[in-house]
């Protein structure tokens, strides 16, 4: 008899490990919605930066977590987007990539204040079922009850390597062992915070991309949905 596929699939794994590629691909291969949480941490850091909030100032940036609605709903444009992201109504879905968010998120999403608050919201889309949720805490944290867990990794040299070739891919000037250095010292914040660190779920099935294409992820995983 044929099962049918996991209603929830959590996707967790460090930065640049491909998660939101992969999950993407696999939330519209099964029509499910694909949720990547880390836009809600990237869109605070954002807005802070904007406001010209400290980011070290931890009850700041939490109050105003609690007081910014993020809106993540699905793609209004083709420009490469796997999502829009929305704060009072400004689409700050490509802002939220840029390199000072980049450097400042693992210390916003270290606050305790700031992950609960987007933590609840995380779980109130994630328990509707028919989702693909990607980011660091979903199997351990947010959804444990997740049917499918999934931990995707990769070596930092390796994750390094591909943020740099997508950078230059876009035409713009990258240097590698800056990017290496970055994605060492965010793996660093993300897998030793006190709240919610980065960690494969118990029951997690460990993919390892070392030696993965994205093709051969994706087949990978789908295999795991049938
Ligand atoms: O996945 P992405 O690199 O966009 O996530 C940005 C940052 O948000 C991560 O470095 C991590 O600090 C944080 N994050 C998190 N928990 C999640 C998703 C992202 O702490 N579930």
């Amino acid at each position: 008899m044929k099962q049918s596929p996991p209603k929830i699939i959590a996707l967790d794994g460090p930065a640049a490990s491909g998660k939101s590629t992969v999950g993407s691909r696999v939330a519209d291969a099964l029509d499910y919605l694909f949720f990547d949480t880390g836009v809600m941490y990237r869109a605070v850091t954002w807005m802070a930066l904007v406001r010209k909030i400290d980011i070290h100032d931890e009850n700041a940036v939490t109050t105003l977590t609690e007081d910014t609605p993020i809106d993540v709903r699905s793609t209004s444009q083709v420009d490469g987007r796997a999502c829009d992201v929305l704060v009072e109504n400004e689409d700050i879905t490509w802002q939220i990539r840029r390199p000072e968010v980049d450097a400042n998120v693992s210390v916003v999403s270290a606050y305790p204040g700031v992950r609960a608050a987007l933590t609840v919201q995380q779980r109130r889309i994630g328990k509707r079922g028919k989702v693909v949720m990607v980011g660091r805490d979903i199997g351990t944290v947010v959804l444990p009850e997740a049917d499918l867990k999934i931990y995707l990794d990769a070596s930092a040299e390796k994750r390094a390597r591909r943020r740099y070739d997508e950078i230059i891919a876009r035409g713009e000037k990258a240097d590698y062992a800056e990017i290496l250095q970055k994605v060492i010292q965010r793996d660093h914040i993300d897998t030793t915070r006190d709240i919610a660190p980065l960690k494969p779920a118990e029951d997690a099935i460990i993919l390892n991309s070392d030696q993965l294409n994205e093709d051969q992820v994706f087949e990978k995983i789908m295999a795991l949905c049938a």
